[in-house]
């Protein structure tokens, strides 16, 4: 017997399972935010979504690789026909499910059917608390009052109301209103989530950024409002989120790459998280691979896992268990390489870029607008040389 072993090594564990499971059924939507998060070259792709039977697929094998909370995401996942019949597959396989949706679309019927297919959670996104407001964001006359029936709606086939709010420069200094509405709702859960600049976003950061004043005042009246509920025993809770822009340091984003997070974009791509079709990866299909060999093996899922692929100055710094260095989108949008630090922290040489970014918010209010839309993210294509997708296999 030779002194080498021929068993092949394990290799370190360096994630776990991917618990939540974003299924991006489309990139369809009938509105045109300005700070969607959806990819720039979204029109590459519109014609090539997964049929049902692909999609039950993907929800079978990330329930045997540990998935348990499966969100129906987009663009707007109502223009689907085939929604209820997944929910009901996935709540056939124990997955906890949540629809995440404008409520551009819903209606009573559909509600109904969702609620006999074992929907568990419905979020509906608004844009502002003002008709004018939120209808001039989502590129629509008619989507506040809509909203409006809907939630109420979703409310009154008795599951919680979740409400979204992508708060920005338009619509901060309404965060009262904002809140008065919720609570005229009764909504249980509130998202005031401040715009992040990625996708859409990023090229309307300017036009979307919030000053810090603004920022402070809105997060000092949510804790105000806080302490009222407590007091008037109402149980809404309200989320705020601050944006990345005015931190110090990173998020530890999505609980580090590959953690536990995995989107399936509507043509089978997967990513490890949904703003990740950025980067310049390969990523896999589930048309041409297995979820497992995704998940565990794939290269582009295994590419910013543990420690080594870190350049300075977070490969030696004390924190890097904690942030992962950041988000790698923003990095590669802010310096060119996903392997630099996130320069939302104050330890990269390109920090100076989000204070550039602050600076700029303190301008004057600009209206103008690059919309989420066919068109514009033709263009996009069509001035990056882009591919666009001919094959369609739309499940309608
Ligand atoms: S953010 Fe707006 S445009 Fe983008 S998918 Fe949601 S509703 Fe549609
Ligand atoms: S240098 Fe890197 S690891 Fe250290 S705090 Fe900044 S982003 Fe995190």
């Amino acid at each position: 017997m030779s002194g080498s072993c021929t068993t092949k090594p394990t290799p370190p564990q360096t994630h776990g399972a991917p618990f939540w499971l974003l299924a991006e059924l489309t990139y369809r939507c009938p509105l045109q935010c300005p700070y969607c998060s959806n990819p720039k070259d979204f029109a590459g792709y519109t014609n090539r979504e997964l049929t049902t039977d692909q999609w039950i697929s993907v929800f079978e094998q990330a329930r045997k690789l540990g998935a348990v909370q499966l969100g129906f995401s987009g663009g707007e996942p109502l223009v689907r026909q085939d929604l209820s019949k997944l929910i009901s597959a996935a709540r056939g396989m124990g997955y906890y499910t949540n629809l995440i949706t404008s409520g551009v679309g819903l209606n009573e019927t559909k509600i109904e059917s969702f609620k006999k297919a074992g929907l568990d959670h419905i979020q509906v996104s608004f844009q502002a608390s003002d008709e004018s407001v939120n209808n001039m964001l989502a590129g629509s006359h008619k989507a506040f009052q809509q909203k409006l029936a809907m939630a109420k709606e979703v409310k009154a086939n008795g599951y919680p109301m979740v409400l979204n709010f992508v708060t920005h420069r338009h619509n901060i200094d309404k965060i009262d209103r904002i809140i008065e509405l919720c609570i005229e709702l009764q909504a249980d859960y509130v998202e005031l989530a401040t715009c992040q600049y990625y996708g859409w976003a990023f090229e309307n950061r300017q036009s979307l950024m919030p000053t810090k004043a603004q920022l402070e005042r809105a997060e000092a009246i949510t804790n105000q409002y806080r302490e009222k509920l407590i007091q008037e025993k109402n149980p809404m809770k309200l989320i705020f989120v601050t944006p990345d822009y005015y931190e110090e340091r990173p998020k530890a984003c999505m609980n580090g790459w590959g953690q536990i997070f995995l989107t399936v974009a509507p043509d089978g791509q997967a990513l490890p998280c949904h703003s990740a079709r950025m980067l310049p990866i390969e990523y896999p299909n589930v048309l041409d691979h297995s979820l497992e060999y995704i998940w565990n093996e794939s290269p582009g899922f295994n590419k910013f896992r543990g420690y080594s692929w870190m350049k300075e100055p977070c490969a030696s710094c004390d924190e890097k268990e904690k942030d992962f260095g950041g988000c790698r989108c923003q990095a590669y949008m802010l310096t060119g390489e996903a392997e630099n630090t996130d320069p939302v922290c104050a330890k990269s040489p390109e920090h100076k870029q989000i204070i550039a970014a602050r600076n700029e918010a303190e301008l004057p209010v600009q209206n103008k607008f690059i919309y989420r839309n066919e068109r514009n993210s033709k263009d996009y294509v069509t001035e990056n040389n882009l591919l666009i997708a001919t094959d369609s296999s739309l499940d309608e």
